[in-house]
């Protein structure tokens, strides 16, 4: 008998008619001689109408961080009971849990929490009396301060991966809204094809590079758990995408597996900035006092007319939700840094292109490049690594410049993707 543990995101739970659905689909994965341990997100964009409301009744309710995890923990809640009595009302047998009677342990961090230790006692105890086991995503439970977390947005599929290790499971599905993993978000190009697989190095980089369909976390704990993962719709019967451990096999050819935009960052630019030993140091402490995580970095070629006084700018990129907090603090920083001007911009936009072996072909490179040149984009940043390219537009210009580059890479396909549900919000 094989333990399959399946998580269902919250365009997949968005209304009665399809939570019954999946009821239909996790009891016949049951019937055909399987244990399931069932994840769910909350009902379609409710966690983000918990958020709007919370914002209606204050101005900033992150400050009451323990506040805002009792109240999106509650979207999970709703749909992993509604599931349960939905499985049961259809003759199967099953019983729901929330994150802490699961055994998900979490630092305290709210609205951030990282899992400790998983101990699902009564996950196991459900399934060998026959039920299936119904887990509310996203949610955890500190022992120090018994209180109720959430592991950050998207966090349900690291509920699900991190429920698998524990379970030591055959295999984790994640189903939404889309067939699997594409060559490009569906939702910005339809051309985009499905991937029938992807190594999981290169999974993590799309991730990382705000590919939205797997959360960062999930494919971490993946990476480092060895759980195999399945990438599928709720809404058909397409085998998906499996995200597989790659042992290094096809490092040798460049395959370009995907393109990835993110909307979701800023950019900061010092001006005038002494160039002088360490003060790189003193910028990059103050921004991580600010607790905020940067990514690309950017220091010019410093100018002056002689040694004493030459200046650098220094640009990074980092979330656009933690701009204001950072550029504040970098300026309440400005006579001991001292530097000349600061500069804030919310409307850059980044893309990745992803693909085992891209560091030593040169080639790569050449074709994203002269592909946003043809198609007349500029460049602000250029960052790599390894298995990915990444650069830094306006905002405006990046849905162009992703179906541009991936036109380039001869990802497009002759067929329309199918998105089958959700509102991309
Ligand atoms: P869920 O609610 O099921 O967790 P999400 O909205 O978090 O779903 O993620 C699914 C969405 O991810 C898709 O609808 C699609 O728009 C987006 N997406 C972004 N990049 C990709 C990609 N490379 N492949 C597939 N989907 C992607
Ligand atoms: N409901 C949570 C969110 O919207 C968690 C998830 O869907 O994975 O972020
Ligand atoms: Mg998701």
């Amino acid at each position: 008998m094989a333990l399959i543990v399946q998580k269902f995101g919250g365009s997949s739970v968005g209304d009665a008619s399809k939570i019954k659905h999946v009821a239909k689909r996790v009891i016949e994965t049951q019937n055909a001689g399987n244990q399931v341990v069932v994840v769910v997100s909350a009902m379609g964009d409710t966690t983000d109408e918990l958020i709007d409301l919370a914002q209606s009744v204050a101005p900033d309710p992150y400050a009451s961080g323990r506040e805002m995890d009792m109240l999106l923990t509650a979207g999970e809640r709703i749909s992993m009971a509604l599931l349960a009595i939905a499985i049961n009302a259809q003759g199967g047998k099953s019983q729901s849990f929330t994150g802490s009677q699961a055994g998900i342990i979490t630092s305290n961090k709210h609205g951030d929490a990282r899992i400790a230790e998983v101990t699902p006692d009564r996950i196991q105890e459900a399934l060998h009396a026959g039920n299936i086991a119904i887990v509310a995503g996203f949610q955890g439970f500190n022992k120090e301060t018994r209180d109720i977390t959430t592991l950050g947005r998207g966090g349900s599929d690291t509920t699900a991966v991190a429920l698998a290790a524990a379970l030591d499971a055959d295999l984790c599905e994640i189903y939404s809204d889309v067939d699997g993993v594409y060559t490009a978000d569906p939702r910005v190009i339809p051309s985009a094809h499905k991937l029938e697989k992807i190594d999981i190095e290169s999974m993590l980089e799309l991730a990382a590079a705000g590919a939205k369909i797997l959360h960062i976390r999930a494919v971490e704990y993946a990476r480092r758990h060895g759980v195999d993962l399945r990438v599928r719709s709720t809404f058909s019967k397409d085998p998906g995408t499996i995200v597989y451990s790659s042992n290094g096999e096809h490092m040798e050819e460049p395959i370009v597996s995907g393109v990835a935009t993110d909307k979701g960052q800023a950019k900061i630019t010092i001006i005038g900035i002494p160039d002088e030993p360490g003060k790189a140091a003193e910028v990059f402490r103050v921004v991580a006092e600010a607790d905020s995580n940067i990514d690309m970095i950017v220091q010019n070629n410093p100018t002056g007319v002689d040694v004493t006084d030459r200046v650098a700018d220094i640009s990074f990129t980092l979330p656009l939700g933690d701009l204001g907090r950072v550029a504040g603090a970098l300026e309440g920083a400005k006579a001991t840094l001292g530097f000349r001007e600061l500069e804030q911009d919310a409307d850059i936009g980044k893309l990745s292109v992803v693909g085992a072996g891209m560091r030593t072909h040169s080639g790569v490179s050449a074709t994203l490049f002269k592909a946003l040149a043809d198609a007349g984009i500029n460049i602000e940043m250029i960052s790599t690594s390894e298995i990915r390219i990444s650069v830094v537009t306006s905002s405006k210009q990046l849905d162009d410049a992703a179906r541009a580059v991936h036109k380039a890479f001869g990802l497009d396909s002759d067929t329309e993707a199918t998105v089958y549900a959700g509102t991309g919000r």
